[in-house]
């Protein structure tokens, strides 16, 4: 596929969905991806956690999506605003720990400003809100080693209108990048100077998301 129908088809997919275009069986195959893939890696989220924070992260995870899973018809059946607010408030009631509610609070800002009819300029807001008000829920930002130092380059990108191998990277790059890092946010930051050297469970659990949700409109 070239950038250019990569691009498109990236910008595309959710109006064709809005059109009623195999509307269910993208958002089915989306929700599938993201929860089956959390949870084929939620060892790996428990193992991140254990080491600087209290090793709940990938059955925290694991719980949330679990539940999105098990309404995946319901979900799949909504409008975009309406299934990601529906998710969202999913994961807040299962997911728990701090993770929960900000994940939750992203995905129920992220529908609450979602454009219909779906453009790329219109999701672009919808997730500049959506990390806003995650920012504001932890109150937290850039550089603390959280889920938000793979958020927030992901996002830049997708708003600078990279394609979705692009986005990927930086999400990918980004989760690794918090290995060195101190964290001040979040249960690690008790840790000090022992934090470094890990890399955050929550920026794992987001690159995951994001890598996922890249692979799965690219073959689309
Ligand atoms: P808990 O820390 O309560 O056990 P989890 O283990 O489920 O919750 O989630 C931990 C992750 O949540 C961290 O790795 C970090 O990425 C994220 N996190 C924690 N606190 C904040 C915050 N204030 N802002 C942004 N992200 C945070
Ligand atoms: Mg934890």
């Amino acid at each position: 596929m070239t950038e250019q129908t990569v691009e498109m088809g990236q910008a595309d997919m959710p109006a064709r969905a809005e059109a009623g275009v195999n509307d269910a069986d993208i958002k089915r195959r989306l929700i599938r991806a993201i929860a089956t893939g959390i949870i084929a890696h939620a060892d790996e989220l428990t193992v991140l956690d254990a080491a600087i924070g209290d090793g709940d992260h990938g059955h925290n995870m694991k719980r949330g999506f679990e539940a999105v899973l098990s309404d995946v018809e319901t979900l799949s059946a909504a409008p975009w605003p309406d299934l990601l607010k529906g998710a969202g408030t999913r994961l807040v009631m299962k997911v728990g720990g701090a993770s929960g509610p900000l994940y939750g609070t992203f995905f129920m800002a992220m529908g609450k400003d979602f454009p219909v009819p779906a453009s790329r300029e219109g999701m672009a807001n919808a997730l500049r809100a959506a990390l806003a008000a995650l920012k504001a829920r932890g109150k937290s930002e850039v550089g603390q080693k959280t889920m938000i130092d793979v958020l927030a380059p992901a996002i830049e990108a997708f708003v600078e209108g990279k394609d979705l191998t692009s986005v990927r990277e930086a999400a990918t790059q980004a989760a690794k990048a918090t290995i060195p890092m101190r964290a001040t946010r979040g249960r690690a930051s008790f840790l000090g100077d022992r934090s470094i050297g890990h890399m955050d469970p929550g920026a794992r659990s987001s690159s995951l998301i994001v890598e996922i949700i890249c692979n799965e409109l690219g073959a689309i």
